[in-house]
């Protein structure tokens, strides 16, 4: 049966083509489901149920502590279901079932966060310095939005831009990621079942270049907001320059984890391994290049490869997996091809480097995309193992001398997604996170981010910020309304009617 996994103006319909498009599940290749494969047809349909429900005004209209209401039960219903959820996104990404789950969690507190501010933001008044003028702002929805995510954390990249997109007033057609659709389809009956009017949400599963383009291009997008790699993301941004929409880019990361000496060894070293490998590193904001200071690193980087060596990788119901397989065969191949060009340019593997299949005791890896947990050292500043974004599960080793040149080579990239400083000294954390170029600091931590915080990047990581109060307004024009209330002659220009009459 030709599965209709399309929605559109209220309506699950299949590609108009009838085209289709498997799902497998990477840690064995096995198939997921069968899901519709939108084309560029479809993607127009969907903007213009986007753009009709947006011109009637009929979710705009609704008050906006009715719209952040259903927010909130949209988080309550993803907690209701997270079992369900979380299932469907492991299975479309390999990733852990537990990691899967704790996604679900994060994803309802998004959802709760816009349903809270939300609802309490009416604009302000503005002193116009005159007893005459009545002057304010107010925020109004930015309109139709084309939302483009990943497939690294499918449902948690959407919600922090359906969520703030629906708390603004806006109506959207998403494009997840083609290779994990599910938690997207979930998410789409939700919303449908909790009452948002039809042509409000508007989903098209497809490839990018079909499905995806014309967010970024059609005249009738006001904003595309899109987070993925940075090759893409310079496409999307040229395509949107034509009709000038708003872009909003969160793209990837080449993010540094500078330890130094006086740092707590045991914590550094374990939070190094969380920072390149959950996830198998197919993570933003990953630590791929640990920058340790020069008097410990050879016992800190003897100690990483050891534990990094050891670690347990498994399908999303392995219990005693520590992390899973990559997204597809594709995306191996090209982690792959990255260490190689590494060790041409004269890097040095020190664990890991292959492909996990046929590794001793886990036979069961093999019909999945793994690979094995990668350290490699012996790189100097150029290399492209050190400037490029692997997104997988590799890290790269850096020392330094002093502050100075932890800063130098921490900031030394032409990413600026997230960066972490271990120490014990707070002056000292202080004044490196005061002076990296990052968009997220850590200190003593690897990974942790928070709804209420603003992410994103600096330099080529992308343009604008997701979560936090600037998350909200991403998806908000700020108007503002002058009224004059005694309305009086200015006597700019002359008035000469009387002299032509004459
Ligand atoms: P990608 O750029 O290949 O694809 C991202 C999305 O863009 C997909 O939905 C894809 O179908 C779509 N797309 C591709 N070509 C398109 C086009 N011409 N027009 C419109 N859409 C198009 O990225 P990916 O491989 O899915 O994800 C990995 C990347 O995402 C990494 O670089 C990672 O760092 C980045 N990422 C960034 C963040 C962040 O918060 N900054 C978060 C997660 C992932």
């Amino acid at each position: 049966m030709n599965p209709a996994t399309l929605f559109i103006d209220g309506e699950w319909v299949p590609a108009t083509d009838g085209a289709t498009r498997d799902i497998h599940c990477p840690a064995d290749g096995s198939l997921v489901a069968t899901v519709s494969e939108a084309g560029e047809q479809d993607t127009l349909r969907a903007i213009a149920a986007a753009r009709a429900a947006f011109d009637d005004r009929r979710w705009a209209s609704v008050p906006a502590a009715q719209r952040c209401d259903l927010l909130r039960r949209t988080a309550a219903g993803i907690r209701d279901r997270r079992e369900e959820f979380a299932r469907a996104e492991a299975l479309d990404t390999g990733k852990r079932i537990v990691e899967a789950r704790l996604d679900m969690d994060d994803i309802a507190a998004c959802f709760d966060y816009f349903a809270d501010i939300g609802a309490h933001d009416g604009g302000r008044v503005v002193d116009a310095g005159s007893e005459a003028v009545v002057s304010r702002i107010q925020y109004e929805p930015v309109g139709v939005c084309g939302l483009i995510t990943p497939w690294n954390y499918p449902l948690l990249q959407a919600a922090w831009k359906i969520a703030p997109a629906l708390a603004a007033g806006c109506s959207f057609v998403l494009k997840p990621a083609e290779l994990t659709p599910h938690t997207a389809i979930l998410t789409m009956r939700l919303l449908a079942d909790l009452g948002l009017p039809a042509g409000v949400a508007n989903l098209v599963t497809g490839a990018g270049a079909t499905a995806g383009a014309p967010l970024s291009s059609h005249p009738d997008v006001d904003l595309v907001s899109f987070t993925g790699g940075l090759v893409t993301g310079r496409v999307v941004a040229a395509s949107a320059a034509a009709t000038v929409k708003k872009v909003a880019l969160e793209l990837g990361g080449k993010n540094p984890n500078v330890v130094f000496a006086d740092a707590d060894f045991e914590a550094a070293l374990d939070n190094a391994l969380n920072a390149a490998f959950v996830h198998s590193g197919q993570v933003c904001s990953a630590g791929a290049r640990l920058v340790v200071q020069d008097s410990i690193a050879e016992r800190f980087v003897d100690a990483l490869v050891d534990r990094a060596g050891h670690i347990v990788l498994g399908g999303p119901f392995d219990d005693a997996a520590e992390t899973g397989p990559l997204i597809s065969a594709d995306h191996r191949d090209k982690v792959h091809a990255y260490v190689q060009a590494g060790v041409a340019e004269g890097a040095r593997v020190r664990c890991g480097g292959a492909f996990a299949t046929g590794r001793s005791g886990q036979t069961d890896l093999d019909a999945g995309y793994y690979y094995l947990p990668t350290v490699i050292d012996g790189v100097r500043a150029g290399m492209s193992v050190v400037r490029d974004e692997a997104f997988g599960p590799v890290v790269t080793v850096e020392t330094f001398t002093d502050e100075d040149d932890a800063v130098r080579i921490a900031n030394d990239t032409d990413y600026g997604l997230a960066g972490a400083v271990w120490t014990q000294d707070a002056g000292r954390a202080q004044r490196i996170a005061n002076r990296l170029r990052h968009g997220t600091v850590w200190i003593n931590d690897f990974h942790p981010y928070l709804p209420q915080a603003e992410w994103g990047g600096f330099g080529q990581s992308g343009v604008g910020r997701e979560l936090g109060p600037t998350g909200l307004d991403e998806y908000r024009e700020a108007k503002h309304v002058y009224q004059n209330i005694a309305p009086a002659v200015t006597g700019w220009f002359a008035d000469r009617r009387e002299e032509e009459r004459r």
